[in-house]
């Protein structure tokens, strides 16, 4: 199912959304308990999105394909390389990306990222991930290149407002694949979040191709990586990598993040002051 949040006359709400284009309004947060699919219903069209979460963090993975580790001169990583962007940087699907003063050069990294259903700590390699995830959406790891080049940490290059857009649903795999292409072949029902491809384009020119197939470090040796250090709660979301094909983004440009069988992710961008 596709859980999408909105805001309407002032009030926040949460439903699923239907392949035809409706949504079923839900009673409360399905981060909570008690919630549950209403009959109101809703025309998604013209419904004014709101991200899907509201993590209390984000915990991004540095070069988790190898070919994005290359095309930046980094070699691949031994272990999970973990960094946090902060609640401050979420951004609403369709929402708009405000270029720094600071960066010359903001760049897009298409993402797809795990949102946490179940407090999780102390996870080990090997376990199944499933009853910890509330699900998968698509993410922008925005990133200003050259901050992250000049200050050698990335507290500034991850962190400004604006530079984590995510959604627009989060797909919890809880009917099988959701369609409405086929399943990729890899796509494997007890491990949904694998054999996914995922693009990112900037005014429909195709930038990046990935699959989440060909990972470095795979859910769990994350799941265990980031839970050794901080206990994740329902609505965190992990930013899994990007793949190859990094770019700057201008003033006017669009951008989309698509993965199948989630959904598309689309913000444009503006210059910032
Ligand atoms: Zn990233």
């Amino acid at each position: 199912m596709k859980w999408l949040r909105f805001c309407q006359s002032g009030e926040v709400g949460w439903g699923v959304a239907q392949p035809d284009g409706v949504v079923k309004i839900c009673s409360g947060s399905p981060f909570e308990a008690g919630h549950h699919v209403t009959a109101e219903r809703l025309p998604l069209e013209g419904l004014d999105l709101l991200p899907p979460s509201k993590p209390g963090k984000i915990v991004g993975v540095g070069r988790n394909y190898a070919e994005h580790a290359k095309e930046l001169g980094n070699p691949p990583p031994q272990e999970p390389l973990l960094f946090l962007k902060p609640p401050s940087a979420v951004l609403a699907p369709l929402g708009a990306i405000q270029l720094p003063p600071l960066s010359q050069q903001v760049e897009h990294e298409g993402e797809l990222a795990a949102v946490i259903g179940r407090r999780c700590r102390g996870f080990r390699a090997g376990e199944d991930p499933r009853p910890y995830l509330f699900g998968f959406t698509c993410l922008n790891d925005v990133t200003a290149r050259d901050l992250q080049r000049s200050d050698g940490q990335w507290t500034r290059a991850k962190g400004f407002d604006t530079f984590c857009p995510f959604g627009p649903y989060i797909e919890d795999f809880s009917r099988g694949w959701p369609g409405p292409e086929p399943a990729p072949p890899e796509w494997d029902a007890a491990r949904p979040w694998h054999g996914l491809r995922l693009e990112t384009r900037v005014n429909d020119q195709l930038r990046q191709q990935g699959n989440t197939a060909d990972w470095l470090f795979p859910l769990d040796r994350l799941l265990a990586a980031i839970s050794a250090v901080m206990t994740l709660e329902p609505g965190d979301l992990i930013a899994t990598g990007t793949p190859a094909g990094v770019g700057k983004l201008a003033a006017g440009d669009r951008v989309t993040v698509t993965i199948a069988g989630i959904g598309q992710l689309e913000n444009r961008v503006e210059a910032g002051h």
